[in-house]
């Protein structure tokens, strides 16, 4: 394979086994939910948490001649996944936690109806069980084709974890990417702790969209997790290999403390 931002030719083994990382230039590239899930938590650990939860066509949407309902179907299809989001309890070096991974392969990850319900309920779950929250974001922001069905989400995650923060409990927001849109908006930006993976694109709208419309030029780095951790938007931006030990360190002050 060609890595996407040095275009130097990997081994596609040493490349997974690098947690996909270029080994060349460091490009963090985007990594399927389940492979998250080993890469984080302790073997065997994981179990999964409402994962019958389909979604649903409720405008009857379609877009460019092509159904929702054709479009969720093809997503299924070649991700393997039922949703963009998969969600779960598990430990990592032995702190009890819940869960929610998303996954950019089944449609750039945005978030309908479906996806904010697991998540709201994986900080619900949090909450009735005392134990943290760990969200790994990754999305292209709201799925349009439930409209405001999808906008209603931002709202409903939101309105869960400022319940999960009365009950004092710790909620760690990774942003890896690219996290956008209604997401970044929404859950993603609302951690106690906030960490981005190095060179990740965060932010609300695309760096063209801003410049098109604002008719100004952006500074160098815009939208990217060092520019955010510049700016006081993030809390740390830390390298994938260093996330599991870093996440248990921070387990494990919040346990002590
Ligand atoms: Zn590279």
């Amino acid at each position: 394979m060609r890595c996407p931002k040095c275009h130097e030719f990997l081994y596609v083994k040493e490349y997974a086994r690098n947690l996909n990382v270029c080994p060349k230039c460091g490009h963090h590239g985007r990594v399927p939910a389940g492979e998250r899930v080993a890469m984080l938590l302790d073997p065997d650990s994981f179990a999964e948490i409402d994962g019958h939860l389909r979604p649903t066509d409720p405008l009857g949407f379609a877009c460019n001649d092509k159904k929702y309902a054709e479009r969720l179907e093809e997503a299924h299809r070649s991700s393997g996944l039922a949703e963009a989001v998969l969600c779960g309890t598990g430990t990592i070096h032995s702190h009890a936690v819940v869960l929610a991974v998303l996954d950019f392969s089944f449609l750039g990850a945005s978030m309908g109806s479906v996806v904010g319900e697991k998540v709201t309920r994986a900080i619900e779950r949090a909450a009735e069980e005392g134990k943290p929250f760990v969200a790994i974001s990754a999305s292209g922001g709201a799925r349009m084709h439930e409209g405001i069905l999808s906008l209603m989400q931002m709202a409903k995650t939101a309105n869960a974890l400022a319940k999960l923060g009365s009950h004092g409990i710790l909620f760690i927001s990774i942003l890896t990417d690219p996290t956008t849109g209604g997401v970044m908006a929404s859950f993603a930006s609302l951690g106690d702790i906030v960490i981005g993976e190095p060179g990740a694109t965060v932010g609300f709208a695309g760096a063209r969209v801003i410049e098109q419309v604002t008719r100004q030029k952006l500074p160098g780095g815009f939208q990217t997790s060092e520019f955010a951790l510049e700016h006081g938007m993030l809390d740390l931006v830390v390298p994938r290999k260093q996330l599991r030990d870093t996440l248990g360190l921070l387990l494990s002050l919040y346990s002590g403390a």
